[in-house]
C-alpha cells in the first residue's frame, strides 16, 4: 500500500457497495487520462461496485462529454454521466414543467432536448442559467430578468466566481447568476456539486443509501465537502486540482486520500 492518509474516521472501504466519481482532475487532467484509471473502471466492473460519473461541467451536454473521454481510451456510456444540465432537466420534469429559458453555451441544451424540456416558450417560468460564456448579452439578462419579475424560478447549474482559461482567469456563471438575483429581488436554487440534492440523485441511481456511497473527488469542498455533508463518504485524490496546503487549511476532513484513483483496488473489500 503506498502511504495511505486517513481522514478522522481512519476506517476502510469494506462497507461501500458504489461509487460517485468526479471527471475531471480524477479520470483526467487536461487532454490526459490518470494513469491507471481505466483499469480502476475495470476493477470496479468486474467486482460488481456500481458507480455513476458526476461532473460540475455545464458546457456540454453528457453526450459530449461520453466522446470527450473515449478520445482518451475511456469507454463510459452517457447515461452514467450525471451533470447540472441533467440534474436540472429531470427535475424540471419530475415537477410537470414542459420548458425553460436556458442561458448556456456549447451543447447542453441537447441534455434538456432529451428530457423534453421545450426552450422556445416566451412566457416560460423556469430561468437556467450555466456558464454562458459570451451568450450572457445585455438583451440575454434582461430577457431572464424580466421572466423573473413575471414570476419564474431561478435556477444556477453553477455559482462560481471565475475559472482558468487558457489566457487567464475568466468570468463564470456566479456574477451574472448574483447580478440577476440583485436584479430581480430573487434567489436562486443551485442545482450541481456541492448542493446535497445532486450528490442524491447519484446515490438514488446507484440504489444505495448514502452510507454504502463513496464520492471520489480533488476537490476537498465540493467533491468531499459536498459529499460528506450528505452522509456520504468522501475520498479525496492528490490529482488534478489538490493542492496540500489548501486541504491543510480546510475543515473538511476526507474520510481518505489516495494519491490517484489508480490506488483505490488496494482498499476494496477483499472477498467480493
Ligand atoms: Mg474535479
Amino acid at each position: 500500500m503506498n502511504n495511505p492518509e486517513f481522514g478522522e474516521n481512519k476506517g476502510s472501504l469494506t462497507d461501500i457497495e458504489g461509487f460517485l466519481i468526479d471527471l475531471d482532475g480524477v479520470l483526467y487532467t487536461g487532454t490526459q487520462p490518470v494513469t491507471g484509471a481505466r483499469e480502476v473502471l475495470r476493477v470496479l466492473e468486474r467486482r460488481g461496485y456500481p458507480y455513476r460519473f458526476m461532473s460540475n461541467s455545464t458546457r456540454r451536454c453528457r453526450a459530449s462529454i461520453a466522446e470527450k473521454l473515449h478520445q482518451m481510451g475511456f469507454s463510459i456510456k452517457p447515461s452514467l454521466i450525471i451533470t447540472p444540465a441533467i440534474a436540472a432537466a429531470n427535475s424540471l420534469k419530475d415537477k410537470g414543467k414542459e420548458s425553460c429559458m436556458l442561458i448556456s453555451t456549447g451543447d447542453v441544451y441537447r441534455d434538456f432536448e432529451d428530457a423534453g424540456i421545450y426552450m422556445r416558450d416566451p412566457f416560460t417560468n423556469t430561468v437556467v442559467m450555466a456558464d454562458a460564456g459570451d451568450a450572457f448579452t445585455y438583451g440575454t439578462l434582461t430577457d431572464a430578468f424580466r421572466l423573473l419579475l413575471a414570476g419564474a424560478d431561478l435556477i444556477a447549474l453553477e455559482k462560481d466566481r471565475f475559472w482558468m482559461g487558457r489566457e487567464g482567469l475568466m468570468l463564470s456563471a456566479g456574477p451574472y447568476v448574483v447580478a440577476l438575483e440583485f436584479a430581480s429581488g430573487k434567489e436562486s436554487s443551485l442545482i450541481g456539486k456541492p448542493s446535497p440534492e445532486f450528490f442524491l440523485q447519484g446515490v438514488r441511481e446507484l440504489g444505495l443509501d448514502c452510507r454504502q456511497v463513496a464520492m471520489i473527488g480533488d476537490d476537498i469542498t465540493s467533491d468531499i465537502g459536498g459529499a460528506q455533508g450528505c452522509g456520504i463518504h468522501g475520498i479525496l485524490v492528490k490529482t488534478g486540482k489538490y493542492r496540500k496546503e489548501e486541504v491543510q487549511r480546510s475543515t473538511i476532513q476526507p474520510y481518505l486520500i489516495l494519491d490517484s484513483i489508480a490506488n483505490l483496488p488496494e482498499y476494496l473489500r477483499r472477498s467480493r
